[in-house]
């Protein structure tokens, strides 16, 4: 079993540490500053062996050169940013599978947000890790693919088994909540973990991590395929990633 710390850092990232107890090998999941998971890190004692990145962007590598000198740690990042970030030691990409403390690792390539983004999923722990591919009730804005590409992004991790816990890179989830039910307000479940939501941010605690399975009936953007979600916005019996264009629009207006 690995122990798992998560905090937000920077205004809403999330950072996260995975670490092993029987090899000692400790991971961050993309490295959105230094100072904080270096004194995360100091607290429990764990020493940073690997960075896994999920893209490019500033806010989940910005923190790679600090921990780098502080560590002896090896950065894994996507293939595609590899020459543009100049930051990872080995590259992986869509398909691959590598080994870290033990455990397999999948690399399943989720484009859309950004062109090189990838998540990581560790079918013995039933962990994934979506960056800003998926959100809790939302998802990552299309900035460098376009709208199918998301959509069969989503799909993919969509496919996961039901108990697979997802991470990402970002709490949203209330401001999430807010728009989901616009364009899925029959939903009852979704109401449930928008109410369940509000309390936990409230208590300022974490709504991550989610599930396949929770995301799967609330988050609308993995419903672009509901025919009661289709309905709603006014596009019954059109193609799923129209669908999915629809309403990630109208969340990038909301
Ligand atoms: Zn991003």
């Amino acid at each position: 079993m690995l122990d798992i710390a998560q905090f937000i850092t920077r205004s809403d990232n999330f950072a996260v540490l995975l670490h092993d107890p029987t090899s000692g090998k400790t991971a961050a999941i993309d490295a959105p500053d230094a100072d904080p998971i270096i004194a995360a890190l100091k607290e429990r004692g764990w020493t940073l062996s690997h960075i896994l990145v999920t893209h490019k962007h500033l806010d989940h590598i910005e923190g790679i050169p600090p921990l780098q000198a502080a560590y002896d740690c090896e950065v894994i990042g996507p293939e595609a940013s590899a020459a543009e970030t100049g930051m990872y030691d080995r590259t992986v990409k869509d398909g691959d599978t590598f080994d870290w403390a033990g455990i397999e690792v999948k690399v399943i390539a989720t484009p859309g947000h950004t062109l090189d983004h990838i998540s990581l999923f560790m079918p013995s722990e039933k962990l994934v890790f979506v960056g800003d591919t998926i959100f809790s009730l939302g998802c990552g804005r299309v900035i460098e693919g376009d709208h199918p590409m998301m959509w069969d992004s989503i799909k993919k991790l969509r496919a996961l088994p039901d108990d697979t816990q997802l991470y990402c890179g970002h709490e949203y989830t209330v401001a999430n909540g807010k728009f989901a039910i616009t364009v899925d307000p029959g939903n009852a479940a979704l109401k449930t973990r928008i109410a369940e939501v509000e309390k936990l941010r409230a208590a300022d605690k974490p709504a991550l991590p989610t599930t396949i399975a929770q995301e799967k009936v609330t988050n609308p953007f993995l419903r672009a395929d509901d025919p009661a979600l289709m309905k709603s916005v006014g596009l019954a019996g059109a193609k799923p990633a129209a669908v999915f264009a629809e309403i990630r629009t109208r969340k990038d207006k909301f």
